[in-house]
């Protein structure tokens, strides 16, 4: 989020198209599956075997799973984001950081509306708790940018932009813990051009997290956070 003026605005670009997409695309990849066969010889069963392995689709899931440790799992409403099986169908290369230009409550709220048409992954409360409302397999609308959506895990953080006392020594550290996890599950270079602002995503018209976010704090807490986690499994 965090575009000035647009409320509730479309920072998901996700629009009806996007959904439509994702449904003709799977239409399509069943077709093929079926053409190589020959259509009308797949019996159901067979043809529950090939979804199986068309990536994108139905991994075993437990309901209130999360992918980082000690989140609070709070769903998103299913329309504002997509189902996928990343990293198969689409790699993980980037963690996209953004400041929600409101409060976390508020955030998870919005969140939970299907008309609002966008959501992150993760939302960081100022005392450094952290809600998941996306799986990681799945893609958030919260880049405004469908192949980012694709391609990162989106985080944001409670507070404003224009407010740096928002951004809180507990927040940055549990933040910072949250997003070396995601670079170890992807293999995804801690450095800044794989973890970005939403202000650098190509085509974007927010400013989020803003100039008050402090970058080289920031990653300086993402590589110490990476580096015990490595030291720790060796
Ligand atoms: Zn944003």
């Amino acid at each position: 989020m965090g575009a000035k003026g647009k409320p509730g605005g479309k920072s998901g670009g996700r629009g009806k198209g996007d959904a439509g997409r994702g449904v003709s695309r799977r239409t399509l990849l069943v077709g093929g599956a079926a053409a190589a066969v020959g259509v009308g010889l797949l019996a159901r069963g067979d043809l529950a075997h090939m979804w199986w392995q068309v990536p994108g689709v139905d991994k075993p899931r437990k309901a209130g799973e999360v992918d980082f440790r000690g989140a609070e799992w709070v769903a998103a409403a299913a329309a504002n984001w997509r189902r996928a099986d990343r990293p198969a169908d689409y790699a993980i290369d980037r963690v996209i950081i953004h400041v929600t230009q409101g409060s976390y409550q508020g955030t998870l709220k919005v969140f939970k509306d299907p008309w609002h048409g966008a959501a992150a992954h993760y939302v960081v409360r100022k005392d450094g708790h952290i809600a998941q409302m996306i799986r990681e397999l799945d893609v958030a609308f919260h880049a405004g940018n469908r192949e980012f959506n694709e391609r990162s895990v989106g985080i944001e953080h409670e507070g404003f932009v224009d407010r740096p006392a928002d951004f809180t020594d507990a927040m940055y550290a549990s933040s910072a813990r949250l997003t070396a996890g995601i670079c170890r599950r992807y293999g995804i270079p801690v450095d800044r051009k794989h973890i970005i602002g939403h202000v650098e995503v190509p085509g974007t018209d927010h400013t989020d997290p803003g100039p008050h976010w402090d970058w080289d704090r920031y990653m300086k807490l993402v590589r110490r956070a990476y580096t015990e986690r490595r030291a720790a499994k060796a």
